[in-house]
């Protein structure tokens, strides 16, 4: 099989489509209506297209309904999810127990309005640290909302990275946090969503990204030599015949693991192992023929895999011998690994999030 044309517009039409409201079949992911918001604006930064292919209306129109998430109250500042069909969902100050801030919202949140180039003079500090540390449990992993709620590494990342992002880590006792990720570890050499899971690539991103993210005294390494060679072992192996990356063991391959398995191989210095051609080729069959890319062929599209999908190819993309029309529409600008956005739209997030 050649490898055909990555259908850029067509991807970019399926984002667009989803950005002005959510298909029925997917009326479900309201619930984390922001989470898709970047999803979909994601796909269009790393296909290039924010400025040329959204009106500056829309932009705008974006930024106030991400800023009208922004909701203070006792436990600290962060993001909902989306304003829920409840009597007073309208005004979220001080907010209750089922309209209070995310994690996973929050990072999002953050993301997104880099994205949209926002000044984030809006954005409160002291509260979203606050709001972290109201999260943390004893030990060492956080809930997804203050005090309760589902906890997994999934929202320890989150939190690693809006520290990152704000450059301050006093919300959070990393010791602690790194000893949990620790307890995620399993023999395979991946990472399970909690201690005593089956290793998955998802928490294995996760796991991987967080220690990396975390600050540590100058010559402490985030793994031994050996837990990265057992690490990128199993990671390597999750590449699948087909080219495209399972998540877990035996288990068939579906394109969000393109971008878990694959960003984590780029953290741990070992992403020229993968075999990009093969890849792409994967990729190419899991493009849905009326935009959007699927988890795997035959399937109908999402954000949440187009997204991936992209993110993997921004760090490894097919290299391709010729540079033609084929060659050009497999090129992408440069992906940060750690954080999941493009790299300009994190030195933009770097340059404008007020200092302490
Ligand atoms: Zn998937």
């Amino acid at each position: 099989m050649t490898l055909p044309k990555l259908a850029r517009g067509g991807h970019i039409g399926h984002v667009n489509r989803c950005l002005s409201g959510l298909p029925a079949s997917q009326s479900e992911l309201d619930s984390s209506r922001l989470a898709l918001i970047f999803y979909c604006l994601g796909s269009l930064d790393l296909l290039d297209a924010v400025q040329a292919k959204t009106t500056e209306r829309e932009r705008i129109s974006w930024k106030e309904w991400i800023w009208e998430q922004q909701t203070q109250g006792v436990h600290g500042t962060g993001f909902r999810p989306s304003p829920f069909a409840t009597p007073d969902s309208s005004t979220p100050e001080p907010y209750a127990d089922y309209n209070g801030p995310h994690l996973v919202m929050t990072y999002t949140a953050l993301l997104a309005l880099a994205i949209l180039r926002d000044d984030f003079s809006k954005l409160d500090r002291a509260g979203l640290v606050q709001f972290i540390r109201a999260c943390q449990r004893d030990d060492g992993s956080f809930s997804i909302v203050p005090g309760n709620g589902e906890t997994d590494l999934r929202t320890l990342y989150c939190a690693f990275c809006i520290c990152d992002m704000l450059d301050d880590w006093s919300g959070v006792n990393v010791e602690k946090a790194l000893k949990f990720i620790e307890t995620c570890r399993t023999y395979e050499g991946g990472y399970g969503q909690a201690p005593f899971c089956e290793a998955s690539g998802g928490p294995t991103y996760i796991a991987l990204a967080s220690l990396h993210l975390a600050p540590r005294a100058e010559g402490v390494l985030p793994l031994s030599q050996e837990q990265r060679e057992k690490s990128i072992h199993w990671l390597i192996h999750n590449q699948h015949g087909s080219g495209g990356f399972c998540g877990r063991t035996g288990k068939p391959a579906d394109a969000c693991y393109s971008f878990w398995c694959g960003a984590a191989l780029k953290i741990l210095g070992a992403v020229d192992l993968i075999d990009t051609e093969s890849h792409a080729k994967f990729i190419s069959r899991c493009q849905f023929k009326f935009g959007g890319i699927a988890k795997m062929s035959d399937e109908t599209p999402d954000p949440y895999h187009t997204y991936l999908s992209l993110a993997a190819l921004s760090i490894f993309p097919p290299n391709l011998p010729d540079q033609g029309p084929i060659a050009q529409s497999w090129e992408f600008g440069g992906l940060d690994p750690l954080l999941n956005a493009n790299e300009e739209t994190i030195r933009w997030l770097r340059d404008h999030v007020p200092s302490r």
